[in-house]
């Protein structure tokens, strides 16, 4: 034993492995597929950025801004923040990069993201997102498309049946303004009776109170007044038009009147897929359209819709996905056959099949444990009378492949 202390991971962090590894990927690879389906582009985005991005696209007094970003003074001097989302950065990238020309431009991207929470099951500290934007799109077809893809998305993963669309509107900015000043009258009336967070809330960001997971809120945002009251025509029709898209689209939804996003830039169309098989974290995709964002970086005004879901969320729900069996084992039983082996590998492999050397420990246990693992085929690889034999395990058909492969007359 070493006296020497390890150091342990940072809490919130995951090391994935296993099965959960390979769910993980395997929502990664859906979501690529499905971005291309619907002509997606994909981005690459820089995991930090200027603080500045994230407070003011999000606003200080979200809980994003104000409680939960890793932010930090580099070496220079200037505050960087560890992303704590996608969307700030890419409307960032699409000011600074001129990406304006490709408008409406469809970006898809995924990685991990940060922030500081109390970390829990399906809450961490780094988490993973997928993500797909809209940007320079003002109609209700680009909020559709979106969610269309969504659907296909949860689909394809083979969960769509657990999960519902909730889907609100937070109206046009006059709307949003109209239901806000009503929620500030209705809530100052019980202010008392609210938990702290909401009274604080109820200053700074009264949609906010509607979000809130705490009991003591619930009553109250139970009973509140509802957009539905303060929508104008305007917003009402491009609600309508959302929702007659989706019926075209095939994509069931349920309304979710007091659904708000927990950020600051959203107007019209909000929605979340919702689970109740994750407990209390049951949110595995959110996002709505972010009218308003990009000018808060200084943009001209270019309306946008967008969604981000969580990797980690999905793995849990599309289950411990198996890591494939190799389909060939080459065992060398003989250690002077070692270049053999690793030729044979080689070949397999390039042509197209999972292949694993069996080369190490004592030589005649490496046959059982080849068979320990279940593969599709072992090749054993030994000589007799100077000459290289090899015996076959498996299927007639995978043999006639395999031979097939290693003599080059696949
Ligand atoms: P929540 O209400 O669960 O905190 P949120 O509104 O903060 O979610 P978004 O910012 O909309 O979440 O992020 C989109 C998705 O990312 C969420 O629906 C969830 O699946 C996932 N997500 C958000 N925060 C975390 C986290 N700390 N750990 C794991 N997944 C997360
Ligand atoms: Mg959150």
């Amino acid at each position: 034993m070493s006296s020497i202390e390890t150091p342990r991971p940072i809490r919130g962090t995951q090391d994935i492995f296993g099965a959960d590894a390979e769910a993980f990927a395997h929502v990664v690879e859906t979501f690529e597929r499905v971005r291309k389906l619907y002509r997606f582009r994909r981005i690459e985005m820089p995991v930090f950025e200027k603080t500045e991005v994230f407070s003011r696209s999000l606003g200080e007094t979200t809980d994003v801004v104000s409680k939960e970003m890793y932010s930090f003074e580099d070496r220079g001097g200037e505050s960087l923040t560890l992303r704590p989302e996608f969307t700030a950065g890419i409307a960032r990238a699409y000011l600074t990069d001129g990406w304006q020309q490709y408008a409406p431009l469809k970006v898809a991207t995924h990685g991990p993201l940060f922030r500081y929470e109390r970390p829990q099951k399906g809450r961490y500290r780094q988490f993973h997102q997928l993500d797909a934007e809209i940007i320079g799109a003002a109609e209700p077809q680009a909020d559709v498309e979106l969610l269309a893809m969504a659907d296909q998305l949860l689909k394809e993963l083979g969960i769509a049946d657990g999960v519902t669309l909730q889907l609100n509107t937070l109206g046009d900015g006059d709307s949003r303004e109209g239901w806000r000043a009503a929620l500030v009258s209705y809530f100052r009336a019980h202010r008392h009776q609210l938990s702290e967070d909401s009274q604080d809330r109820l200053e700074r960001n009264p949609l906010r109170i509607l979000d809130s997971k705490d009991p003591r809120d619930k009553p109250f945002v139970a009973d509140a007044p509802e957009i539905d009251d303060y929508l104008s025509g305007e917003a009402q029709d491009y609600f309508g038009k959302v929702c007659e898209g989706l019926q075209a689209a095939g994509v069931a939804w349920t309304r979710a009147p007091a659904l708000v996003r927990g950020l600051d830039y959203y107007r019209h169309t909000a929605f979340e897929f919702v689970t109740d098989r994750l407990g209390a974290q049951g949110t595995v995709l959110g996002g709505g359209r972010y009218d308003g964002l990009i000018e808060t970086l200084g943009g001209a005004h270019t309306p946008a819709v967008g969604w981000a879901a969580g990797i980690e969320r999905l793995a849990m729900l599309v289950g411990g996905a198996s890591e494939d069996v190799a389909d060939c084992i080459v065992v060398v039983e003989e250690d002077a056959l070692m270049q053999e082996g690793i030729r044979s590998v080689g070949l397999l492999r390039n042509g197209g099949l999972s292949a694993e050397l069996l080369s190490s420990g004592s030589p005649r246990k490496r046959f059982d444990k080849a068979v320990k693992q279940q593969p599709r085929a072992i090749l054993a690889l030994s000589s007799q009378e100077g000459e290289v034999s090899s015996r076959f395990h498996g299927s007639d058909d995978d043999e006639g492949l395999i031979r097939a492969i290693l003599s080059g007359n696949a």
